[in-house]
């Protein structure tokens, strides 16, 4: 028996019933809705005034209803709905965003997943204490700039959406710095970015084990950013800043990739880490969660983020990945974490998945 996360009184509106499973209508809804009907669950929307008109695109993908409100924020006024409608919410990064993460981690209904990691995940100082603890190689933080050595990104606090980061190839680029607000320095690094899309079931005892459960991959992409990834053709950015562009990490869409197989090994290895800490460290991270790091040319991850629920890049493998498929055809993320309600509920331990 693993960590209990949600009180029975949370589980309540579930008791002797199918759950719902809901999400805001965007980011990865298309997935989640698509994985939760094959597996026979009843699915709802949550959408801001009319239910969008993209999913009659997409019949395999609509929610079974909707659920409309005002605004995100006004979401906590409706939780009484949601718990009548028997509902588990699944969280995506688009969620958290426009709801905020103190209003998502109060939300009175059944959450999937860990909500005490939002703490560890949104405040990039807790965030580097959790993997640096448990042994993963981040970015270098250069607190003094005479530190520097060579090509350096500069950080604004709050930076969002890719937004609000500069570049320098070497300390003196930085001589004419005037920063606009607090920011942090970090060690640029040199390589091939991967986002590496995990799971942990700590309720499954098949396959990679790790603490009382198994870590599974279920795929992995790397995301198209604009501007940046046009360096390329202009050729460098000394050409973009002439034309008074700034490059930008905004992303725009993903590509699939796949690591050279040699190097799963220390993908799992890391990832397992990362897992045994959290247990340790807030109760666990339960379901998906995707690694954020760049493979140097001395075959080092360098770990520059961890996203903690589904990332958009999972919907690349709606109709599974060559991960995926080697654990059983069709799986997604989102149908991963349909299958994960379901044998949470058969076995008696929703409460050690949801919260
Ligand atoms: P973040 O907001 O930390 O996810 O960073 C946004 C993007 O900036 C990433 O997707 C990477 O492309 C890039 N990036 C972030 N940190 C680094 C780093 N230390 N070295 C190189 N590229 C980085």
């Amino acid at each position: 028996m693993g960590v209990p996360l949600a009180s029975p009184e949370r589980l309540t509106s579930l008791r002797g019933r199918t759950p719902t499973i809901a999400t805001l209508c965007s980011h990865s809804s298309l997935q989640i809705f698509h994985g939760a009907r094959v597996e026979g669950f009843p699915t709802l929307g949550i959408c801001v005034g009319e239910p969008p008109r993209f999913y009659d695109a997409f019949p395999l993908a609509r929610p079974d209803r909707f659920l409309s409100v005002p605004s995100v924020k006004e979401l906590p006024a409706a939780t009484g709905r949601l718990r009548e409608e028997g509902v588990v919410i699944v969280p995506h990064g688009s969620f958290v965003e426009y709801l905020g993460a103190e209003a998502f981690a109060n939300l009175d209904v059944p959450v999937f997943g860990n909500r005490a990691v939002l703490g560890w995940e949104s405040d990039r100082r807790k965030e580097r204490d959790w993997l640096e603890s448990a042994g993963a190689t981040m970015p270098r933080l250069l607190e003094d700039p005479a530190e520097i050595r060579g090509p350096v990104i500069v950080k604004y606090y709050g930076a969002k959406g890719g937004k609000g980061f500069l570049l320098a190839k070497n300390r003196e680029a930085l001589e004419d710095f005037h920063p606009t607000g607090p920011y942090v320095i970090q060690e640029y690094v040199l390589g091939t970015r991967y986002y590496m899309h995990f799971f942990y079931s700590p309720i499954s005892d098949r396959g990679y084990r790790v603490g009382h459960g198994s870590l599974e991959l279920l795929g992995m992409d790397r995301r198209d950013e604009a501007n940046i990834d046009e360096l390329y053709k202009l050729g460098a950015q000394e050409e973009l800043l002439k034309a008074g562009i700034r490059p930008t990490f905004v992303v725009t869409g993903n590509v699939p990739v796949i690591l050279r197989e040699s190097l799963l090994p220390k993908a799992f290895d890391i990832a397992a880490k990362i897992v045994e800490r959290s247990i340790v460290l807030f109760g666990g991270m339960v379901g998906p969660f995707c690694l954020e790091g760049i493979m140097t040319e001395e075959l080092e991850f360098k770990v520059f983020e961890i996203s903690t629920r589904i990332v958009a890049g999972t919907n690349l493998f709606i109709s599974g990945s060559p991960y995926s498929d080697l654990m059983e055809p069709g799986l997604s993320t989102g149908r991963r974490i349909a299958k994960e309600i379901r044998a949470g509920q058969q076995t008696g331990r929703l409460e050690e998945i949801l919260s």
